[in-house]
């Protein structure tokens, strides 16, 4: 990642606990625990950004399945509402874990494909805030992505 990113870092040791409730969760629906599927949430937690397929296809422990095989994987963690699905510019599906209290726009740099997070307050939490209390929404969400050309990329054209 560049010096430019300001993504989501979770500690070592905070990340220990939520996996193993994130776990516990998934072994109610019936997913059973395993190596690879520790590594997953790892990579996802370690870094709490949009993964492409691909990239968590890399994940150690899932390298050798095939695509189809880690692409299950992810589906039934959306099922279980621990992943959610995320469609982002021309790249298409990112996978992100759902995480309390973690609200996160995206930019997204249409050259390198890089995904960074805004790394500035969210001005649409003061709309949703207006929404729930003025027009009665309530369990208001929203993704948004920038799409642009990041500092790196404009350094090299
Ligand atoms: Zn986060
Ligand atoms: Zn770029
Ligand atoms: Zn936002």
């Amino acid at each position: 990642m560049s010096e430019h990113s300001h993504d989501c870092h979770i500690p070592e040791e905070e990340s220990e606990s939520i996996i193993d409730n994130i776990i516990e969760r998934l072994r109610k629906t019936g997913m059973r625990k395993t190596e690879a599927l520790e590594e997953l949430l790892q990579t996802m937690l370690t870094h709490h950004r949009p993964f492409l397929l691909t990239e968590l296809a890399e994940v150690p422990g899932l390298e050798d399945r095939d695509q189809a095989t880690v692409y299950r994987l992810i589906m039934k963690l959306k099922d279980a509402g621990v992943v959610r699905q995320l469609s982002l510019g021309e790249k298409g599906n990112y996978f992100q874990l759902n995480l309390a209290n973690h609200h996160h726009d995206y930019l997204l740099c249409r050259e390198c494909g890089t995904v960074t997070e805004v790394p500035v307050e969210c001005i649409l939490k003061s709309v949703e805030e207006k929404l729930s209390a003025q027009h009665g929404w309530k369990h208001l969400t929203h993704s948004l992505a920038f799409q642009g050309t990041c500092p790196d990329c404009l350094a090299t054209a």
